[in-house]
């Protein structure tokens, strides 16, 4: 199916369809809201997905290519990676966003300072978020530069999941479709946690969707830059790999879990990352790869 295009263009078509992910999870944010159980159980999906795509294929796919050396240089360099990013870029995470006009009978409960450690309230005081303030007067431009920030930490995270799907489809077309696909189910709860608290903090329908859709479409430009960069860089293939894991486990540990089980129920959040995890080895067994 996939010779009739040059790889390029498979790419960009496979990374488009993983981004679509992300359009369906905002406009399922816009629709519904999810409770904290739902919240949750998505998010927990959206993490098995990726520490299993991690592991057991980016990794281990590294490993069977170029050895032992490439894969734990890939991975460990990836997630140092990211870590220096995080530092470097300033950005939100998936629900550190001010919710304005939110009252306790709110299904969708933030948390208020008492209940964090005080490393975490302290580091958002310092990146100006103001929690657990309920009688807050909502400012337009307080909301709208949230927003940005939050796109930015969401569109980081997606481009090294793009490259995953380019530097797979590089080492093998079949093992680029399976990563896409991963992804695209990954993506869904990821796209609703981008769109949530934008649609929550009042912002337009519109507004909401589309900055879940552009943090989509990070994906195509990292896809299409890993193929072009690894099509003459062959033999990075396997490192380009463990790489985009190193990454993607990371960005699990430090975000999407605590994300998850902060703002979501904690054993929802563990029934989501086996039910993720199993939907990678049913998806895996039936694609054979
Ligand atoms: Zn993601």
């Amino acid at each position: 199916m996939f010779d009739q295009f040059s790889p390029l263009v498979n790419v960009l078509l496979l990374s488009l369809v993983a981004s679509m992910g992300t359009a369906l999870g905002g406009a399922l944010a816009i629709i519904r809201r999810p409770g904290r159980r739902a919240y949750g159980f998505m998010m927990g999906i959206a993490a098995g997905v990726m520490i299993c795509l991690a592991f057991m294929e980016l990794v281990n796919e590294a490993w069977e290519l170029g050895g032992p050396t490439a894969a734990t240089l890939g991975f460990g360099i990836g997630a140092v990676f990211m870590l220096v990013l995080d530092y470097l870029a300033p950005h939100l995470r998936f629900g550190e966003i001010e919710y304005h006009g939110h009252h306790p009978e709110d299904e969708f409960a933030v948390s208020d300072d008492s209940s964090l450690h005080p490393s975490r309230v302290r580091r958002r005081r310092r990146r100006g978020l103001n929690w657990g303030n309920h009688e807050g007067v909502p400012v337009d431009t307080k909301l709208i530069s949230s927003g940005l920030l939050l796109a930015i930490g969401i569109s980081l995270h997606n481009l090294p999941e793009g490259i995953s799907v380019g530097a797979g489809y590089m080492h093998n077309p079949q093992f680029g479709l399976f990563i896409a696909m991963a992804i695209m189910l990954h993506n869904i709860p990821e796209g609703l946690a981008t769109a949530l608290p934008l649609s929550k903090g009042g912002a337009k329908r519109g507004y909401a969707l589309g900055i879940a859709v552009l943090s989509g479409l990070a994906e195509p430009l990292g896809a299409v830059l890993a193929s072009l960069f690894l099509g003459s860089f062959q033999n990075l293939i396997p490192g380009a790999l463990a790489f985009a894991g190193g990454v993607m486990v990371y960005i699990t540990l430090d975000e999407l879990i605590p994300s998850a089980r902060e703002y979501g129920s904690v054993h929802w959040t563990s029934l989501g990352i086996i039910v993720g995890s199993i939907f990678v080895f049913l998806l895996s067994a039936w694609m054979g790869v």
